[in-house]
């Protein structure tokens, strides 16, 4: 056995873990001397989840400010690339078979990123997994289980190396019948492009989540922050206590969006290899000092399966992953597991 087994079935009594994390760059000034700091939060709608923003700082009206530049860099993100309606990916996406199609620069920075992604994941995250998973749908009471030839014939036009991203001038060829999905990377890129912002700002102590895909920034109230990581069939139960600044905590989970037919579970982490819903873990967490990264990983993990997740993440420099098997055993990387303290209690 090559990676921890730090708790063996899910149904078994509560494991705490604690973890003590500074993943991230010391440049980061952290503000300890400072006295008591004003803290503002707010909570917005947006990229299809609940984003909370807190930030601390001596000036209350200087922390509204940033946070208003930060509300409107993600809805500015979110404009760019969603697919709920009308904007720049869909036209993209409309564009397909008719050559290089001239998109917003950093649209084709981050479709050529998810692109290189799926080169590190052996195409487990895989941006034209869109051309299948348009077939289905998880959102409640329209739940769609596609007929198998219509995923099959979809599955043909599912190939990121298939893309052609021209940097320099923003163009991106996709051919004919392919289309682009960045759900899996857009959210994590948000929540990046918002602490960016809160940062220009000057803004020392924030936590950007975006529906539990977070990133933090200095301390809360002087302290690391905690994180508690949750099992996926038993959202209860921390599995994992971590205490981290200046790095992103990501999830991805089988938990989050599914529906069930015939008692089979059926959640919109998309296999690309065969169209159908992910069987690899129930969840993955990474730990990462990119949030856009962290999130591709986190998403291709849950195709990949505990083993290969962990190897994967072992050759990844400033990488950590915590992922949950299926059948619900917790294994973390090895650099994470060197920070572990497990506590065991019988009460649960
Ligand atoms: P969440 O959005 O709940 O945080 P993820 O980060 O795992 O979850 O993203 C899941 C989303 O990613 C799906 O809703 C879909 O838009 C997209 N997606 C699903 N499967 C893949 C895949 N294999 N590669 C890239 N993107 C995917
Ligand atoms: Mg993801």
């Amino acid at each position: 056995m090559t990676h921890a087994c730090l708790a063996s079935r899910w149904t078994l009594p509560l494991v705490t873990v604690t973890v003590v994390l500074l993943l991230g760059s010391e440049a980061w000034a952290q503000d300890e001397r400072a006295p008591t700091l004003e803290r503002v939060e707010r909570s917005l709608a947006v990229m299809g989840t609940d984003l909370q923003i807190a930030a601390e700082g001596p000036d209350r009206g200087a922390l509204e400010k940033a946070i208003d530049a930060a509300e409107a860099e993600i809805r500015r993100v979110e404009d760019l690339m969603t697919d709920w309606r009308p904007s720049p990916l869909m036209e993209l996406n409309e564009a397909a078979g008719e050559g290089l199609h001239e998109t917003p620069p950093e649209l084709a920075r981050l479709i050529a990123r998810a692109l290189d992604i799926g080169q590190l994941t052996e195409g487990a995250f895989d941006v034209t997994f869109a051309s299948v998973g348009q077939l289905w749908r998880f959102k409640k009471g329209r739940e769609k289980l596609p007929a198998a030839e219509e995923v099959r014939a979809a599955l043909t036009h599912v190939d990121y190396r298939r893309v052609t991203v021209e940097l320099d001038n923003g163009r991106v060829d996709l051919p004919l019948g392919m289309r682009i999905g960045l759900g899996g990377i857009a959210k994590g890129y948000g929540v990046d492009r918002a602490m960016s912002v809160l940062l220009e700002k000057g803004v020392q102590h924030a936590i950007v989540n975006a529906g539990g895909d977070l990133k933090v920034l200095g301390k809360k109230r002087g302290k690391l922050w905690e994180i508690a990581i949750r099992h996926p069939r038993d959202r209860e139960r921390a599995i994992a206590l971590l205490k981290v600044s200046n790095t992103c905590v990501v999830t991805s989970g089988d938990y989050e969006r599914f529906f069930e037919v015939d008692g089979k579970r059926y959640h919109h982490i998309i296999d690309p290899r065969t169209g159908y819903p992910a069987t690899g873990c129930m969840s993955a967490t990474v730990v990462a000092p990119d949030a856009a990264f962290a999130d591709a990983l986190a998403t291709a993990l849950c195709v990949l399966g505990s083993e290969r997740a962990l190897a994967l993440v072992s050759g990844l420099p400033r990488v950590e992953a915590l992922v949950v098997d299926m059948e619900g055993r917790v294994q973390a990387s090895e650099g994470l597991r060197g920070f572990l303290r497990v506590e065991s209690s019988d009460d649960g």
